[in-house]
């Protein structure tokens, strides 16, 4: 079997999700698990009424104006009676489930995780049954499974962990007997529940996870992601124009990129199918044609570009954490991550001396409590608004001057902080969150257009 996964854009209106049935339809032969995330911008759609709920305000019209989305959706995309009611009763089900949740958290003046996580379902919940009804109205046994009876997850509501035994057992159950009888699942990403059954979700952009886990415990023989690009591009190509796709990638590069921000995954998606071993493709359901990226064990260096992408995150902190008392003295560093530790705080970057450590981490509410217990071990720095712009590639440590042309290309910007080495794909540099786009591009130039730093 395989598992192909289409993000939000690849279902965000009739003609898209049109498109991704013909790409479906092609792969029946291959007995296909199919994963879909909410159609377009739903997600985004139900944060701002969770949002607006916080606040105390309406969102009765928000509410509704999902509704005809997808209502709008059915109405154009399916024509066969039988199969449009059906795709329209979930509609209107998920509608009227929503508007409980909304009168349930008004009543009590709150919104919970919980009730977040049952609201952030929602999109899911529609998109899946859509697509099955659609597909089913082409003549293909499509069935609707619903997420929350496959992948089983601990209760941290809003980035929940898989539990990988429990949810394999639960995916050989549910879906082995379908894909035995020749049906096509058809299971809403994102979405799981915790062992008592109460929903949670896996983290934006969580869909990915869902279809990793999926093609690892089911033993895939391929997993596709298809999105709205032509596979991993050298660059986020909403910030360089001249971005291009990577034939092949390693795990470690996949892996690496999309810790380091590249938005084409969801940060944990590659290790459950790097760890069973499954091969990955990510492809274009606007150009289904076209090659797309690989994920593959290991690159050959030639003739591929020592380094294979440029990723960005905006919006870090950079803390520098110094105690002079310390010199000379032993165990200055278990003190200061013991204070991590306490507060469950996980740190990307981190470049150390005798004395100071300096870390990148994202923003958070927990910052005032690790200023203050840091506090009491050492002098601290705090500065916000920082990118972090990283350059990926197996290579890099084992090419001479590829750092070189890195810093080169970025020398009219100051560098808070420059990490290399640790796993040997990256190299990262910490600038402010303005310099960021410029970072990227200079880079882009630089590495992968031949071009002079400007
Ligand atoms: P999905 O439709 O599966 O949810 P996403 O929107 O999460 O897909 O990811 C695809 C988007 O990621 C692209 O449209 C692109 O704007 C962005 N992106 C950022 N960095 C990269 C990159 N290096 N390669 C490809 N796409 C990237
Ligand atoms: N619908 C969810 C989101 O927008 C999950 C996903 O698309 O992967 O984040
Ligand atoms: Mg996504």
């Amino acid at each position: 079997m395989i598992v192909m996964k289409f993000g939000g854009t690849s279902v965000k209106d009739a003609a898209a999700v049109d498109r991704v049935a013909g790409i479906i339809s092609e792969r029946v032969h291959l007995n296909p698990v199919v994963v879909v995330s909410a159609t377009g911008k739903t997600t985004d759609e139900l944060v701002d009424i969770l949002d607006r709920l916080e606040e105390s305000r309406d969102v009765q019209a928000l509410a509704d104006h999902i509704e005809t989305n997808h209502h709008k959706l059915v109405t154009e995309l399916i024509s066969n009676t039988e199969h449009r009611t059906t795709a329209e009763k979930w509609v209107g089900r998920e509608r009227e489930r929503l508007g409980k949740l909304i009168e349930g958290m008004k009543c009590l003046g709150e919104v919970s995780l919980r009730s977040r996580d049952a609201v952030l379902s929602v999109g899911e919940r529609v998109s899946a049954p859509i697509l099955a009804s659609c597909l089913a109205s082409r003549g293909l046994n499509a069935v609707c499974v619903d997420p929350s009876e496959l992948i089983v997850t601990d209760n941290t509501h809003g980035a929940a962990t898989p539990l990988t035994t429990r949810t394999a057992a639960r995916c050989k159950a549910v879906l082995g007997p379908l894909l035995d009888k020749g049906a096509i699942p058809v299971v809403g990403g994102y979405v799981g529940a915790t062992d008592q059954g109460v929903i949670t979700t896996l983290g934006r952009g969580g869909s990915d996870l869902t279809a990793s886990l999926i093609a690892s415990v089911m033993g895939a023989e391929n997993l596709e992601f298809w999105k709205d690009v032509d596979g991993i591009l050298t660059a986020d190509p909403r910030v360089v124009e001249a971005a291009r796709p990577v034939d092949a990638v390693s795990f470690r590069e996949a892996a690496e990129l999309a810790f380091l921000g590249a938005g084409v995954l969801h940060p944990a998606s590659i290790q459950p199918a790097v760890e069973a071993g499954v091969p990955v493709v990510i492809k274009n359901s606007y150009s289904p044609e076209t090659q797309g990226t690989r994920i593959v064990l290991r690159t050959k260096m030639a003739p591929r570009e020592v380094v294979t992408s440029i990723a960005y995150k905006r919006d870090q902190v950079m803390l520098n954490v110094y105690s002079t008392r310390m010199l000379g003295a032993s165990g200055f560093l278990r003190r200061v991550f013991e204070v991590f530790d306490r507060l469950a705080i996980s740190v990307d970057h981190i470049a150390t001396s005798e004395v100071n450590v300096t870390v990148t981490l994202k923003d958070s509410e927990k910052l005032h409590d690790l200023e203050d217990m840091l506090g009491e071990v050492a002098n601290v720095e705090v500065t916000r608004n920082m990118g972090v712009v990283s350059v990926v590639g197996e290579f890099i440590s084992a090419t001479s001057g590829v750092a070189g042309t890195i810093l080169a290309a970025l020398s009219h910007i100051n560098l808070s902080l420059i990490t290399y080495g640790g796993s040997g794909v990256n190299l990262s540099v910490v600038v402010n969150n303005d310099q960021v786009p410029w970072a990227v591009k200079a880079l882009h130039r630089a590495l992968f257009e031949g071009g002079e730093p400007q």
